[in-house]
């Protein structure tokens, strides 16, 4: 069994198209995958539609037979183009994620049973096919930022005349906005 490569580790080697990868699982008595290459932004179509990519995916991951189950462990990265929820300024990202994910052959026997004493999420795959393009694109939506920001304390546009507040500032009056805990200080507790 190899341990998963740690991170920044082979970056600079020509990276494979895992685009076309899938790995029946159980099959041939192999338990074990070292996985490293590149999915083409083309091959990522569903991301592709939730923002722009910029650079492709790196996936390096291992995945191993455990208790029964196929670990999936590695490393994932993907460059993305985000709009700033903020100051709306379109700025590039770069996302990367830890993964850690098992799997299991067969049908998810929650449908048939109640599930019992699985304390982790398993993902089953009714053929046994691990696609590593679905797997990685799956974790890169995942990662996606809910409310994008181009930086820690962006200050957004005034919302008076539009002006964006991280290159200038403008003359709009900005009323206060009232302090939520104000009031608190105004009861009086017997
Ligand atoms: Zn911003
Ligand atoms: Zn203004």
């Amino acid at each position: 069994m190899t341990e998963p490569e740690k991170s920044g580790a082979k970056r600079t080697e020509k990276r494979r198209d895992l685009s076309q990868v899938k790995i029946e699982l159980g099959s041939g008595g192999v338990d074990s995958w070292k996985i490293e290459g590149m999915l083409p932004d083309s091959s990522l179509a569903e991301l592709g539609a939730e923002c722009k990519i910029k650079a492709p995916g790196l996936v390096d991951v291992v995945i191993t037979k455990e208790r029964g189950l196929w670990r999936v462990q590695g490393e994932l990265e993907i460059s993305v183009e985000l709009p700033c929820s903020r100051c709306l300024a379109q700025y590039t990202s770069s996302l990367m994620t830890n993964v850690d994910r098992f799997f299991a052959v067969g049908q998810d026997p929650a449908l048939s049973f109640g599930q019992t004493e699985m304390d982790t999420d398993v993902m089953f795959l009714e053929d046994g096919e691990f696609s590593v393009l679905r797997f990685a694109e799956e974790e890169y939506i995942l990662i996606l930022p809910m409310i994008p920001l181009c930086k820690e304390g962006c200050l957004g546009l005034c919302q008076c005349c539009g002006t964006d507040k991280n290159s200038k500032s403008c003359n709009c009056i900005q009323e206060e906005k009232p302090n939520p805990f104000a009031i608190l200080g105004k009861m009086k507790i017997d």
